[in-house]
């Protein structure tokens, strides 16, 4: 018997925009025999549909049951009406409302279709390099505005032949209106140039780029969020040319192979690394090496571990396609010279590179958004974000409630900042370290770009209570020009804050115990914190205790030379320097007379609790580094060195009545261990153990006087697995809840969630 009609009204947010939403929304109706319509604008997706009521309350389950891979739901509204009268069902073109947005979809990594159809003899697109579909493609790199609709992004310079068209305009095709679509006839082309000429074009640009590769050259290719520079990873002389070129001693350098099979060959590769490496972000992964990985030491010196992703644009698939005499795996760094950002602008990158170079890939899709790789790891059986941009970026971290607009600016080394609106944080991309104009550019512009495509003005402005960070001086500048108000948050708190954003303990009223631990922030006392134990939650904090203060000599200068750290760390407990101390042969007389002249007399000394300078001070105490290269070398390297079998560990006296910590029997102990002759792998061992010990000490001390039963870890120094490891099982087995980051780094990549979480409680009080 016919149900009587009747009509529904839907509106839909989420990621429901240029993830083949629509035309899943009309095979829908169309099996359920509804007719109406379904449009995108930029509130998200709304739908009006007549029916009876089984065959509508089937179309409204299935929506929610069968969305498509890359869609999410965050609102769903239904409203009931009276049947509208139509006739089909049609998608109708998108509309803007302004002030409003949706939410805007990463880059999504080639999905299989594609992959299959890129080698595939018989498919139009067969080896065309810039392949892709409602299911995956470039997204957030080339979008200049929203609605997320073709002449927003940069392929509006492509006029689609009629084949793509077609395939645009068929709500049954998996290219209906996928803005990228693209084929060899109309969409961006590749060419090969070397000295300033183009060699050649389409295919044989490709042959050319894998030829010059395959002969040991170092060329740069232009990809998803910007330029990658290239070699052959086995080759010694192309790594060796690489580093002196790139000015990078011993920073190691990210690796892409065909498939995870090869991968295999090099790496020790879990169940829960594979699904990552496989996954539609395509992170680089941080992998245990395996013992016969076979690859020159000089891709990641004095490591243990090697960062391995896999291609996830067509070019790459085409660029490492498996083939005799040809290199499996190809360095890909990003394309810049030591610490400025990745180029991405193409006159800009060829000046800028061609130093670098011996030739360069490139093709004509331009990139609207610089995005660098992202580098993640396995830790406790979750995803471990060590830098979380392409793939990742611009999906906003949701809550629980709507947040109040705010910027934060996030803080100085591996900068991203965070716009709040609605139930999202919307966290940026990797912007770097804010040391150069380039970098200041960058952010300026990356957050230009979020408030336009998110709709955010901003309300307030948090930042790092740090005088001269330049993301600070920005903030104070800003609010000061808009009559903003500004809260500036202690470092250590927006670590603390982050990690109990994103566990969605934004309200959380009880307080947790911190253990935050880093290489530097600016503390409330104008000290360098960095050994950090406090309790509170987003509201407030209390220092609880930390790290006895030490000099640091010279003050930045001293992350550079830990052997400055050591001798400073043993000056500070009154022990003497004896000559055969390894960090003492690292400095000249006249360097030593001078450090303990600039010691006894305080010049240029700040003090600081740091954690990265106790391991640096440690490392260079037992031999293992004395001058770095990289930010976190030496204790890099001390915990690759580290014997996971040992379980000894040296005294650190907590007093539970004071709450101070004494390091000098740590430092005896140490030394005394040194003196007769035990394997550096045993002392870089108990040092992490003696850690590990103190912060068991301390929680449940804390836990004693405070009931609190609650530990945050966060702070970039959690990201030595060796410590991180031990103080988790530690602290669970004692009893205690540990939370620790998933969603953003534990390093300062995280730290501007945690300043909207500080804001928005500052902003309610
Ligand atoms: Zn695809
Ligand atoms: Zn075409
Ligand atoms: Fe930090």
């Amino acid at each position: 018997m016919n149900q009587p009609l009747i009509g529904l009204k839907l509106n839909i947010r989420g990621i429901v925009q240029g993830v083949g939403f629509r035309p899943f929304i009309f095979s829908l109706a169309v099996r359920h025999h509804l007719t109406g319509w379904v449009i995108n604008n930029s509130n998200g997706v709304e739908i009006e549909v007549d029916g009876s009521s089984d065959s509508l309350n089937s179309f409204v389950n299935d929506i929610r049951h069968q969305l498509p891979p890359l869609a999410s739901i965050d609102t769903f509204h239904i409203e009931e009406q009276p049947a509208q009268g139509y006739t089909t069902f049609e998608i109708r073109r998108s509309q803007e409302n302004p002030g409003e947005f949706i939410p805007i979809s990463p880059d999504v990594s080639i999905c299989d279709d594609c992959w299959r159809e890129l080698f595939d003899p018989a498919n139009r697109r067969y080896r065309y390099p810039f392949i892709n579909c409602t299911n995956c493609g470039p997204r957030f790199t080339i979008t200049q505005n929203i609605p997320y609709d073709r002449p927003n992004t940069t392929m509006a310079g492509f006029p689609l032949c009629n084949d793509c068209l077609a395939e645009y305009q068929n709500p049954l095709d998996r290219r209906f209106h996928a803005q990228p679509v693209a084929c060899e006839v109309c969409g961006p082309a590749l060419w090969y140039e070397e000295d300033g000429r183009r060699l050649s074009q389409g295919e044989a640009a490709l042959q050319a780029a894998r030829k010059a590769l395959r002969q040991g050259k170092v060329i740069a290719i232009k990809g998803l969020g910007g330029y990658h520079i290239a070699c052959d990873a086995a080759n010694e002389s192309a790594l060796e040319r690489l580093r002196e070129r790139k000015r990078r001693s011993d920073k190691p350098f990210a690796l892409m192979a065909f498939s995870l099979e090869v991968i295999q060959k090099y790496a020790i590769v879990s169940d829960l690394e594979s699904k990552l490496l496989l996954s539609r972000q395509k992170p680089i992964v941080l992998l245990e090496k395996s013992l016969t990985n076979g690859l020159p030491d000089a891709i990641a010196p004095q490591q243990h571990t090697l960062g391995f992703m896999l291609p996830y644009t067509p070019l790459h698939a085409l660029l490492l396609e498996p083939s005799t005499d040809y290199p499996e795996v190809l360095v890909m760094t990003s394309g810049n010279l030591s610490e400025e950002p990745i180029a991405y602008e193409d006159a800009d990158a060829i000046q800028r590179l061609t130093p670098m170079v011996d030739g360069f890939l490139l093709h004509n899709r331009p990139i609207h958004m610089r995005v660098d790789d992202s580098v993640m790891r396995v830790m406790r059986g979750s995803t471990y974000p060590i830098r979380r941009s392409r793939g990742y970026a611009p999906e906003p971290i949701r809550t629980s409630r709507p947040l109040p607009e705010i910027l934060a600016c996030g803080g100085e080394l591996k900068n991203a900042f965070c716009l709040s609106r609605d139930q999202y944080a919307f966290m940026s991309h990797h912007i770097g370290d804010m040391e150069n104009y380039e970098t200041e550019r960058s952010f300026e512009q990356g957050i230009q770009h979020f408030e336009k495509l998110f709709r955010i003005h901003p309300t307030a402005i948090a930042c790092d209570s740090h005088p001269n960070y330049l993301a600070s001086t920005y903030a104070r500048e800003r609010s000061n020009r808009e009559q903003l108000p500004l809260i500036e948050v202690q470092h250590h708190h927006a670590h603390l804050a982050a990690c109990l954003a994103e566990h969605n303990l934004w309200d959380n009223k009880e307080n947790v115990i911190g253990c935050i631990f880093d290489g530097t922030g600016y503390g409330s006392d104008g000290a360098i914190w960095g050994g950090e134990f406090l309790i509170g939650n987003a509201a407030q904090f209390q220092r609880i205790t930390h790290l006895p203060y030490v000099p640091q000599p010279g003050g930045d200068a001293a992350t550079r030379h830990p052997a400055r750290m050591a001798l400073a760390h043993l000056w500070k407990a009154g022990i003497v320097w004896q000559d055969d101390l390894p960090p003492l042969s690292a400095l000249s007389d006249r360097e030593q007379a001078a450090l303990q002249n600039q010691l006894e007399k305080q010049v240029n000394c700040p003090q600081t609790s740091s954690m990265g300078r106790f391991f640096d001070a440690v490392s260079s105490l037992i031999g293992v580094r004395q001058h770095v290269n990289y930010e976190g070398q030496a204790a890099i390297e001390l915990e690759a060195i580290a014997d996971g079998n040992e379980s000894g560990c040296y005294p650190m006296l907590f007093s539970p009545t004071s709450y101070t910590i004494d390091l000098k029997p740590f430092w005896q102990a140490l030394l005394a261990d040194h003196r007769t002759g035990t394997p550096t792998a045993n002392l870089a061992a108990r040092s992490h153990n003696s850690i590990v010990q103190l912060c068991e000490h301390i929680c449940d001390t804390i836990r004693n006087d405070f009931s609190i039963n609650t530990v945050v870890l966060s702070g970039g120094v959690w990201q030595n697995r060796y410590l991180f490891d031990r103080t988790v099982f530690t602290l669970e087995n004692q009893g205690f809840q540990v939370l620790t980051h998933q969603k953003v780094p534990a390093n300062d990549g995280g730290i501007a969630l945690g300043q909207i979480a500080v804001a928005d409680s500052a902003l309610k009080q």
